[in-house]
């Protein structure tokens, strides 16, 4: 897409909110798909994966959402610090800073090494155009397509937007899938590992709240530009990492990508 983004129409101040390659995504694909195939091969092990998006205007993340996990976090004193655990109905949606956003080739940079550091695999869905209020049975149309997320988490006290906003604590990658590319978005298998040891297993079939229904929740309180990125709750399994470990995470149809946390 490098020769494609020098042909964006040209931007005027103040800047239109929302990533401008996302937003002019659809009538630069076919132009971005005549490149593809014309452009030199090489091996993803030679490249370095960024961000599929450069610039989310706001990364959404979604509250329990799998419910062997909410039992799991019921359980656990470090993941409910006495709180009741709550779905996304009774909690909402938080926010992760947009700074936080890395791709996979970047790694996560621990930054409070003494404190839990969870990781969280979650299918990222990535926003395609402005919308508010939308109902469930047209979110499908607001989505461009998917990515592999990470929402790593440091547990304690603080408000969940502090704790998962950390520089690096939202990898996102290891690149976009058009939405047309799978085929039921309900019904993917997650997986993640550390150093090679399987910890999260799940299926898309079993969130709480599916995609429509996050995209129609978010939308009712603010609204979705091109490039926001939605994570979408991570099931069981969740637990800590620490400096040399190395996550893989993969969503059946969107990719795998390995994370090195530093
Ligand atoms: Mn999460």
């Amino acid at each position: 897409v490098t020769p494609i983004v020098g042909k964006l129409p040209p931007l005027t101040w103040p800047l239109p909110l929302g990533d401008q390659l996302i937003r002019h995504f659809a009538s630069l694909r076919s132009e971005i798909e005549r490149l593809a195939d014309a452009a030199p091969v090489g091996k993803v092990s030679d490249v370095e994966l960024l961000s599929p998006v450069a610039n989310p205007g706001k990364i959404i993340g979604a509250p329990v959402n799998y419910a062997e996990h909410a039992a799991e976090a019921s359980n656990d004193q470090t993941l409910s610090h006495g709180r009741p655990i709550r779905g996304l109905l009774e909690a909402g949606l938080f926010l992760k800073a947009s700074s936080a956003l890395v791709g996979p080739s970047e790694g996560v940079q621990q930054r409070f090494p003494e404190r839990r550091n969870d990781y969280e695999a979650e299918l990222v869905v990535v926003i395609g155009k402005t919308g508010t209020r939308i109902s469930r049975a047209e979110a499908m149309d607001y989505v461009l397509g998917y990515a592999v997320g990470l929402d790593m988490t440091i547990r304690g006290p603080e408000f969940p937007c502090l704790r998962k906003s950390v520089d690096s604590y939202a990898v996102v990658g290891p690149w976009l899938v058009t939405k047309d590319e799978v085929a039921d978005v309900g019904r993917l298998e997650l997986n993640l590992w550390v150093n090679g040891e399987r910890r999260q297993h799940a299926n898309t079939k079993d969130l709480i709240s599916d995609i429509p229904t996050l995209i129609a929740y978010a939308s009712s309180f603010y609204t979705l530009y091109p490039g926001d990125l939605l994570m979408t709750g991570t099931p069981s399994g969740v637990g800590p990492v620490h400096p040399g470990d190395r996550i893989e995470v993969e969503v059946e149809a969107v990719g795998r990508m390995a994370v090195q946390v530093q």
